[in-house]
């Protein structure tokens, strides 16, 4: 892996041993996810093999305590994930083409999904997730030129851990781990 990358790994590193809170650690974790995402040179070629049938979700480095992971995902023409949750911190650096988030919060007595507010992130930019901030949502490609790649950042091993998706219609939540997309050999 590239310097840049590692750099960036020895940051959040040595930003979680000092054992922030979310609100001490997201500002500086973002600063260091938008200063890795400035240039689009570092990204091994393994990990951004985009697949037509399904959007693909790259593992670039996973703590050895799992205090965090971070993952390439690479979104093919078209492609979009599920309306899901995250359970932990998250944040997401636009490397490459544009993604579009839509947060959804939950109507607290029928369960069903309100749609919120969307942002196109360009190459460069940053946006968090969290269950303080708003924890559920549904990333879309935004280009339709080209498959599209951000590097996202997460408190936990974000494939092993039980999350959920939410049915569109009727809000209703199911259990998932997300795991890794295996590498090409
Ligand atoms: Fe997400």
């Amino acid at each position: 892996m590239s310097g840049k990358f590692e750099t960036f790994v020895a940051g959040m590193t040595t930003l979680l041993e000092l054992k922030p809170s979310e609100a001490e650690l997201l500002p500086v974790c973002g600063a260091l996810l938008e200063h890795l995402v400035a240039d689009d040179d570092w990204l091994p070629d393994s990990h951004a093999v985009s697949n037509p049938d399904t959007y693909c979700q790259y593992l670039l480095y996973r703590d050895p305590e799992a205090r965090f992971s971070v993952v390439s995902f690479v979104w093919g023409l078209g492609q979009e994930s599920p309306i899901h949750d995250h359970r932990v911190w998250g944040a997401i650096g636009m490397l490459r083409g544009s993604e579009t988030g839509t947060a959804f919060s939950r109507d607290e007595e029928t369960g069903k999904l309100i749609e919120g507010d969307s942002l196109t992130l360009e190459p460069g930019m940053v946006d968090f997730v969290s269950p303080r901030l708003g924890d559920i949502h549904r990333v879309r490609n935004a280009d339709d030129t080209q498959a599209s790649i951000s590097i996202h950042v997460y408190g936990a091993d974000i494939g092993a851990i039980e999350r959920r998706v939410y049915d569109p219609e009727t809000g209703d939540p199911s259990p998932f781990v997300s795991g890794y997309t295996p590498l090409a050999k």
